[in-house]
């Protein structure tokens, strides 16, 4: 994807903050951001506080996303939300297929590819996660677990819309537990990405393409990640919820952009 900056930052807040928490936090990283102009910010609160998030980035350059949609247009799914609803929110990305939607939620490669034609039917950016659990990772299947979650979940997409979506590689075992993948464990698999995709779609794709790093990422580890060369950026779980840690990530980040 040619047109978003890097490096790309995305903050998941998970179920953490009411409207006026997040008004509060989103207003904190605006009035910090401006100095940041070499990165692409996404602040990605619960449903209920999208349109306040929204609202308050104004017209900052900071973008807003979903956690998660149903490829449903619209009908009897109770407690579900549709793309159409998150774009009119004030959605232009959208999570799909977070290991915790996929661990607690039942989602499958098979539902998380529903989803992301469902997100790009409505313009919405999906961020689809992929990553490996402990076991998966301690038995040497990493790769293998890569691979049949993209064929599964992404692959079948036509190449303009395959530009059209980020991914996230998330090590299961490196989320929410202090204990993030070394930077050549994720540059191994960032790398082995690239390559898949330059297989099933072409050089130029693979090269564009957006793959972010998930997993206990914080201010100390960011520059680390960020310098390995198929990193392009960060999907931040804990340490987006506040706009201190939030933005020294950011800025970390930056860091690759400067001289
Ligand atoms: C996440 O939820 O996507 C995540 C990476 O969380 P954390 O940064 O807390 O590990």
């Amino acid at each position: 994807m040619r047109e978003l900056v890097r490096p790309v930052v995305a903050g998941n807040w998970k179920m953490h903050k009411t409207i006026s928490e997040a008004r509060q936090l989103a207003a904190e990283i605006v009035s910090q951001a401006p100095a940041l102009t070499m990165a692409s910010i996404i602040l990605i609160p619960p449903f209920t506080a999208i349109q306040e998030v929204k609202k308050t980035v104004g017209d900052s350059g900071i973008l807003v996303g979903g956690q998660n949609l149903f490829w449903e247009e619209e009908g009897a799914f109770t407690g579900e939300i549709s793309a159409h609803q998150l774009k009119e929110a004030g959605c232009d990305f959208v999570i799909i297929g977070h290991s915790e939607r996929r661990q607690y939620f039942g989602e499958t490669d098979e539902t998380v590819s529903q989803k992301v034609l469902a997100a790009r039917r409505h313009g919405l950016i999906p961020i689809v996660c992929v990553g490996e659990n402990l076991e998966e990772r301690k038995s040497g299947k990493t790769l293998k677990k890569i691979k049949v979650q993209l064929e599964n979940s992404l692959f079948s997409l036509a190449e303009e819309e395959f530009k059209m979506v980020i991914l996230a590689y998330e090590p299961i075992w490196a989320i929410g537990t202090g204990q993030n993948a070394t930077p050549e464990q994720a540059e191994e698999v960032h790398g082995y990405i690239r390559q898949l995709i330059a297989d099933r779609y072409s050089q130029d794709l693979s090269s564009c393409a957006i793959i972010l790093y998930g997993g206990s990422v914080k201010p100390a580890n960011s520059f680390s990640l960020i310098k390995e060369k198929d990193i392009n950026g960060f999907l931040v779980g804990g340490a987006s919820l506040s706009a201190e840690s939030f933005l020294s990530i950011v800025k970390e980040a930056n860091r690759v952009n400067e001289g």
